[in-house]
């Protein structure tokens, strides 16, 4: 049987690469529009037709590669805007205790003072606090963008039966650990690229020879 056969239909005709689908239907292709065009009520694709928004854009929606890794910071404005206002509160508090001198004003004082405490306390608290999740996001950042060029790899050899709505990878084209005759539905299909990209890579970490070995003793 043909690789690139359908595993459910088992014919070649409306299979497509997972690639070229998405690229056809994402509108990124200014001659897609035509080609739909010309074969209104010609066979398979006067289906597509006349569902023409809806069912292409789910389609290329369901078929979106894994995204590319993205560096986020925890220092955005929001962080920025946060440590100014702690900041201006202990200065206000701080201004309020300066302020304030005289004996009738003592409670005035106080609070001034536990407020400009407060604050300026949060200040180192909640610098740590950003500096963790900072860590985190890069941590977050340098897995993904570890994996993302398998999982890039695994969307690229996927392939789409257009007929059964299903995808699928030819086992001579890539080994995923799935049954090359099981067709993934669309809906899985991007959860699938994930998952199996992550187990590639996770395998072609481990040294072959400890692959299969249980953990002995530590010591
Ligand atoms: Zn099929």
């Amino acid at each position: 049987m043909n690789g690139l056969a359908c595993p459910r239909c088992a014919q070649v005709d409306q299979v497509q690469s997972a690639q070229s689908v998405y690229g056809a239907q994402s509108g990124t292709s200014h001659s897609t529009g035509v080609a739909y065009g010309a074969v209104i009520g010609a066979g398979p694709m006067a289906m597509g037709m006349t569902t023409h928004g809806t069912h292409i854009s789910n389609l290329a929606q369901r078929l979106t590669p894994p995204p590319a890794p993205r560096r986020r910071s925890a220092w955005n404005c929001g962080v920025v805007a946060l440590f100014a206002a702690l900041i201006v509160m202990g200065l206000l508090g701080l201004g309020g205790y300066l302020l304030h001198d005289s004996e009738s004003e003592s409670a005035d004082r106080a609070v001034g003072l536990a407020v400009a405490i407060t604050f300026f306390s949060l200040i180192p608290i909640a610098f740590v606090l950003f500096l963790i999740q900072g860590r985190r996001l890069k941590r977050h950042y340098e897995d993904y963008a570890a994996v993302w060029p398998t999982m890039m790899h695994v969307w690229q050899s996927a392939m789409i039966c257009l007929r059964c709505h299903g995808a699928f990878f030819p086992a001579d084209t890539i080994q995923t650990g799935i049954d090359p005759g099981h067709l993934i539905p669309l809906d899985a299909f991007r959860d699938t690229v994930v998952d199996v990209g992550n187990r590639i890579a996770l395998a072609a970490r481990i040294p072959p020879a400890q692959r299969s070995i249980p953990p002995g003793p530590t010591d």
